[in-house]
Order: C-alpha cells, then sequence, then structure tokens
C-alpha cells in the first residue's frame, strides 16, 4: 500500500518507518478471518486491513476523529492478523504508530483521559493496587455483582519461596498485579525450578514493564519504566543470572521489546538489548525432559483445556511447549477450537471495551469448555482473571497445575 507522508511527519524518521510498514500491506484481506474484533462487529474499519487504512489516512494528514480513534481503540493489539498476513506485516508496530498520531490529532475528552490515567496509576502500582485489591476482597460480599466478578477472593496464604540453594540462577519477575491478585503463581513457579535444580531470586526494585502505559497511549512513562528495569535487570545479569524469567506473557513480550523500543536511546540502547535478550518466558526455562525424568505417569493428572495467551503465541510466538509440559506433568488435554483467538481480555481492554471483550469471552469459554475439561490452564494473569470471573471450571496458571503434580509425584 503506497503512502506519502504528509504534515508533520514528511521527511522524518517517524514519517519514514510509517511508510515502510504500509508499504508491505497488498490489501489482500487474509487477515480479516483472524481479527477477532472484525469476526464481532462485521466491520472492515474493525479488521486489520482497515486501521491501516486509518493508519495510512494519519500518515498522511487527512483529517482523523473521535471515529478514528474508536476503530483504533477496539483493537486488542492480539497481533492474530500478524500471524495470518501472508505479507509480513509488522501490524504491532503499525497500530502502536497509529495510537501515537491519533492521541496527537485527536486528544481525548477530559474523562476519558482520567479514566485513562487512574487505570495507569492503580494497576502499574503495586503500593496502590495491594491495598485496594485487599479493601475490595473486604467488602467483596457487599459489591455490585459485576464489579464482585472481577474481585477475586483472597487468596489462602501462600508458601515462601524456596531458599537459594543452587548454582543455576534466574531472576523471577513479580509482575504487578498478578503479585497481588495470585502470588501462588510465582511461587509455584519458584518451587518447580527449585526441584528442576534452578534457583530463583527477585530483582526488589522491578517496576511495571510498561505494557500498560505502552499501550494505553503514555509512551514516555513506559519507556521510563523500561529504562528502570533495564538497570535493574543488567546488575543481576552481570552478577550471573543466567535469564530473566516471566511467568506472566505479556509482561515478558513486553521486557522482549525493550532492545527495539529504546533502539535510539544512547545511553539504554546496548542494555536494554542484553536484558531483552536474556528474557525468556516461564515455558522457555522448563524442560519437558526435565518433567520426564521426574517419571509423572501420564494421563494421571486432571483434564485441561488450554487457553494459548496472544502475547505468547502472537507476541512471543511460542506455540507447543506449555501443552508438552502439561502433558509431561500427567494432565490430559482437552481439544478446544478458536486456539488463536483472543479472549477478549487484552490489559485494561475488558475495562475500557466492556461489550466487545464479553463477547469474545463468551465465545472463548463455549469452545474451551465443550468438551467438559476439570480446568482451564492459560500463562498470562490478565487472560486469567478475565476467564475466571465467567468459567464455569477452574482458571489456572499452568505451572500451579505443573507444581501439584511434582507434589504428589
Ligand atoms: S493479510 Fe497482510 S497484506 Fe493482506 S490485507 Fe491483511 S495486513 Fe494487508
Ligand atoms: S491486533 Fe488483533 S484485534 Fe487488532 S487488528 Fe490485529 S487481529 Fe484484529
Amino acid at each position: 500500500m503506497f503512502t506519502q507522508p504528509a504534515g508533520g511527519l514528511a521527511g522524518t524518521e517517524r514519517g519514514k518507518q510509517a511508510q515502510a510498514l504500509i508499504r508491505n500491506c497488498v490489501h489482500c484481506g487474509f487477515c480479516l478471518p483472524a481479527c477477532p474484533t472484525y469476526r464481532v462487529t462485521g466491520n472492515e474499519l474493525d479488521s486489520p486491513r482497515g486501521r491501516i487504512y486509518l493508519i495510512r489516512q494519519l500518515v498522511e494528514g487527512s483529517p482523523a476523529s473521535a471515529t478514528t480513534r474508536e476503530h483504533l481503540d477496539r483493537c486488542l493489539t492480539c497481533r492474530a492478523c500478524e500471524r495470518a498476513c501472508p505479507s509480513g506485516v509488522e501490524y504491532g508496530r503499525l497500530i502502536d504508530l497509529g495510537r501515537e498520531l491519533v492521541e496527537e490529532r485527536v486528544p481525548r475528552p477530559l474523562p476519558q483521559r482520567a479514566l485513562r490515567r487512574a487505570f495507569l496509576e492503580l494497576f502499574s502500582r503495586r503500593r496502590l493496587f495491594g491495598p485496594a485489591l485487599r479493601a475490595g476482597q473486604t467488602l467483596r460480599n457487599w459489591l455490585p455483582r459485576a464489579l464482585r466478578l472481577r474481585v477475586p477472593p483472597r487468596p489462602s496464604t501462600v508458601a515462601h519461596l524456596p531458599l537459594p540453594r543452587h548454582a543455576r540462577r534466574v531472576v523471577l519477575l513479580e509482575g504487578c498485579v498478578q503479585a497481588g491478585l495470585a502470588p501462588a503463581i510465582n511461587t509455584a513457579a519458584a518451587r518447580v525450578l527449585d526441584r528442576l535444580g534452578v534457583s530463583v531470586q527477585r530483582l526488589g526494585s522491578e517496576q511495571c514493564c510498561g505494557a500498560l502505559g505502552h499501550h494505553l497511549g503514555f509512551t514516555q512513562r513506559a519507556l521510563e519504566q523500561a529504562r528502570h528495569n533495564v538497570d535493574a535487570c543488567l546488575a543481576t545479569v552481570d552478577a550471573g543470572a543466567e535469564a530473566i524469567v516471566s511467568s506472566a506473557s505479556a509482561c515478558g513480550l513486553m521486557i522482549k521489546d525493550y532492545g527495539r523500543l529504546l533502539a535510539d536511546d544512547p545511553h539504554y540502547s546496548e542494555g536494554a538489548r542484553r536484558v531483552s535478550a536474556a528474557t525468556r518466558d516461564l515455558a522457555e526455562v522448563v524442560e519437558v525432559q526435565d518433567l520426564v525424568r521426574v517419571g509423572i505417569a501420564r494421563g494421571t493428572g486432571p483434564r485441561v483445556a488450554w487457553q494459548a495467551p496472544c502475547t505468547l503465541q502472537h507476541g512471543q510466538q511460542i506455540s507447543g511447549r506449555v501443552e508438552a509440559l502439561l502433558e509431561a506433568a500427567g494432565c490430559t488435554l482437552v481439544p478446544a477450537a478458536e486456539g488463536t483467538l483472543c479472549c477478549g481480555s487484552a490489559g485494561t481492554y475488558s475495562l475500557l471495551q466492556p461489550a466487545l471483550s464479553e463477547e469474545l469471552r463468551t465465545r472463548k469459554l463455549a469452545a474451551l469448555t465443550l468438551r467438559g475439561p476439570d480446568l482451564i490452564a492459560t500463562a498470562n494473569i490478565g487472560c486469567l482473571e478475565h476467564l475466571r470471573a465467567a468459567s464455569p471450571v477452574p482458571v489456572r496458571h499452568w505451572i500451579e497445575i505443573v507444581a501439584d503434580s511434582l507434589a504428589g509425584g
């Protein structure tokens, strides 16, 4: 698709990047059936191709409106379209650019800006989110049903992390909301890794990975958080940690992208590149053969339906590993259709676009539960909480299921 950057973008680096990204799109439309929002609304402007047209208009300086912004807002950034595109269009980069441009050209009304800022502050600061969550849990029985479903019950006491005792060490990131909502996930990860000969350490000074700010349009804030985390992570990598591990696939994806996001920063480009290269999703650290060696009998565990988060399968392009790990841990995988469809969580999307989000969740849960699994497994806290709120069966992080199998094996 040819485009000629105009206005403030003519002759700029950003304009050239936009031109190169848009050029790869040949209008074929193969991406349309893969797009969750297009499948729900049937509107071309809610499809990847339609949004690329809108972004081209922004790049060419054509008038933009709140409707342009709304169609870009409705994108889940799930990147299912990238996997379906035969021309290699980097849609994820394009939507980031389109959102930056539309924020500049069509400023949001004050209430919208205030709401987005409030979500950013609440969900990216553990010191705010933790007390707010505990208050919600205390008052849970008196909350309106819609809100009550979003507040999980207070977890039972979580065991401490095992003490470091192995030569092999990794950094296990705590995350922002996961530390409050489901602390048992990282405890399970630490126990599994300890059993397999790897100790975990915490960063202590970790901040939000920046994904939340990045997708809400607070780009500078996201980059500040990235720089802070680069400093914190590099110190541990230099001290011998073999990887920086995230048990939340959305956070892992963001950190793997630091190298690109900070490529033009003369002080941070090299450090960010090294941190991204050292970052692993938890599923890349636990090896199937390690679980096989433990000798858990196949088919003795629960029947599990696997929900691959978009950030894992489309973003990090990790497919098949968790399924193999669950089977090695004795689970029976229950086939589910719509494996590439987003569940509708997508960070704060479920709060900002509730109708689309709930429709996608309904479709996803129907596919996941069709064959009567005992559990649904996933790899990202956002998907987990979003599905849990409406699921007829428990939804757990896959590492918790593996940890339970190991404890009984
Ligand atoms: S599949 Fe790729 S090339 Fe075809 S319309 Fe979609 S983004 Fe463009
Ligand atoms: S990222 Fe997801 S929601 Fe957005 S256009 Fe691509 S497939 Fe559709």
